[in-house]
């Protein structure tokens, strides 16, 4: 779904048949969000199916033509559903781009987060490429460029999938806390200034989750694949308590790993001492994340810290660490345009990153920027170029996607990527985006999710409290659950 040009408060009054009207009303609200329904201009939809074919028609009050979709194969009767379903989102996105100018999305219909879930899944089914590709744009809509998009993730992940999701395993921990609260963010990230003193019993709550969690793991025999210390910013933990916490890890799940990443949400934590620290732990993998090199986003969007601290960061992390560097940039901040996109990577270059991760601006905390919508100066016209030049640095760095997924309300209607050299992806953003292995959440705001079902299909998913002083006072209701659901997934 795209950022909306406008907050429209157009009504609708839907005519369709029963069993379909969920479907007109969800593909109307991701394209006007604040879209009401009841009595107004009506849509309406005709489906007409024959042993053979489905017919949907959709029509918009006021605007001239209809839009139909003809279905001429044999469907078992839940696909046949399935199907109609997707016909009748066609036709309500094509009316509604039609009548309220939105520009067509290089997705087509297809709204989920995880896309690279789809191709795998009918990759598992045993179908062709050409038939996904047919698929994709047949029913989707999906531009050939993203098709093309889906595959080459799609492709270079399957080897990282393991024949069981319960082993190996991730770990993910999380530390909700951050220097300061940027303007766009919807995680888990407490402001230090005014929830710093959190902190001290938020640790003492994670070292026991960590001490409880792990040692049961060793107990069931599971074995840890990648580890991933996020947030929040988990480098807002320092000195001796960071010490404390990459030793507990180490301990508890670091017999086997591969991969042990940090991520630095902003790059002034990234000290000399930090850096030391993470290094002395056998981290393998830091993340130094600008989002911008331009100083007047940077303030504008609250992050408090300066271009300066990012090429200190990584002068820090080269010389007294061998991480991989993923560093982060976010395409369309206010203000931003194709240039200044341009202008960071020009930045970063010298640097040398080794892997790239391209967000594509989201307005996840809707709610807080609509007031202020107009003053953002979001170049939504302008984010497909944004993505092909930041594409294009990737290429030229040496890097390919292997990761991707999408968000609610994101600029143009994108996706974010990560790119890497071959050899470098990150297993843990494979893992966590394709949910072909179970992820064990530790701290504030993780979520575990246990994935069963054949082929993966039956997720579970358990969260903590986002909250510092929720989780911490909760914390041994948090493990006693933790710990049967762990024995339950596992001993089966
Ligand atoms: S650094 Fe990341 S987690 Fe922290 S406030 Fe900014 S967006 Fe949120």
């Amino acid at each position: 779904m795209p950022i909306p040009q406008q907050f429209l408060e157009e009504s609708f009054q839907i005519e369709a048949p029963s069993g379909y009207e969920n479907t007109v009303r969800r593909a109307i609200a991701s394209l006007l969000p604040d879209a009401k329904f009841g009595k107004g201009r009506k849509i309406s939809v005709e489906v007409k199916s024959k042993e053979q074919s489905i017919c949907v028609t959709v029509e918009l009050e006021g605007l001239e033509g209809k839009k139909s979709y003809v279905d001429t194969e044999r469907f078992a009767e839940d696909e046949k559903r399935l199907r109609t379903r997707e016909r009748i989102r066609a036709g309500v996105f094509a009316v509604i781009s039609l009548a309220y100018n939105i520009p067509p999305s290089p997705w087509g219909t297809l709204v989920g987060v995880r896309p690279t879930k789809l191709v795998h899944a009918l990759y598992d089914e045993g179908k062709s490429k050409e038939d996904i590709a047919n698929f994709l744009s047949d029913i989707y809509q999906v531009s050939k460029e993203k098709i093309d998009l889906l595959f080459q993730v799609a492709d270079k992940q399957r080897e990282f999938f393991h024949p069981s999701p319960k082993g190996p395993i991730s770990v993910y921990l999380g530390i909700p806390f951050c220097p300061t609260r940027c303007g766009y963010c919807s995680f888990a990230a407490y402001p230090l200034k005014s929830h710093g003193h959190l902190v001290a019993d938020f640790f003492e709550a994670l070292c026991c989750e960590i001490k409880e969690i792990g040692t049961l793991l060793k107990d069931l025999a599971v074995p840890v694949e990648s580890i991933y210390l996020g947030g929040g910013t988990p480098t807002t933990i320092r000195g001796r308590n960071l010490e404390i916490l990459l030793a507990l890890v180490q301990e508890y799940f670091g017999e086997s790993y591969k991969e042990f990443t940090v991520e630095a949400g902003r790059p002034e934590t990234l000290t000399k001492n930090t850096v030391h620290i993470l290094a002395q732990a056998d981290v393998t993998r830091v993340s130094i994340n600008p989002q911008t090199m331009r100083q007047k986003t940077l303030d504008r969007v609250g992050r408090s810290h300066t271009v300066g601290d990012v090429l200190v960061a990584f002068e820090n992390c080269r010389s007294y660490g061998s991480f991989l560097i993923n560093t982060d940039i976010i395409l369309g901040l206010p203000g931003e345009r194709v240039y200044d996109v341009e202008y960071t990577l020009t930045q970063l270059q010298p640097l040398k990153p080794d892997n790239l991760t391209v967000h594509s601006l989201a307005m996840k905390r809707a709610a807080d920027w609509r007031q202020i919508f107009d003053e953002l100066d979001l170049a939504q016209q302008e984010g497909a170029q944004m993505l092909a030049l930041a594409s294009q640095y990737a290429s030229e760095w040496g890097m390919e996607p292997y990761y991707l997924y999408r968000q609610r309300y994101i600029l143009s209607d994108l996706e974010n990527i990560g790119f890497a050299p071959l050899g470098t992806e990150s297993i843990y953003n494979i893992q966590m985006i394709e949910e072909k292995q179970s992820i064990i959440g530790l701290g504030g705001g993780a979520i575990t999710k246990f994935i069963g079902g054949i082929n993966g299909r039956r997720i579970s998913r358990h969260a903590n409290p986002k909250c510092p002083a929720t989780y911490a006072k909760s914390i041994q209701e948090i493990i006693a659950d933790k710990k049967s659901q762990l024995v339950k997934y596992f001993s089966v």
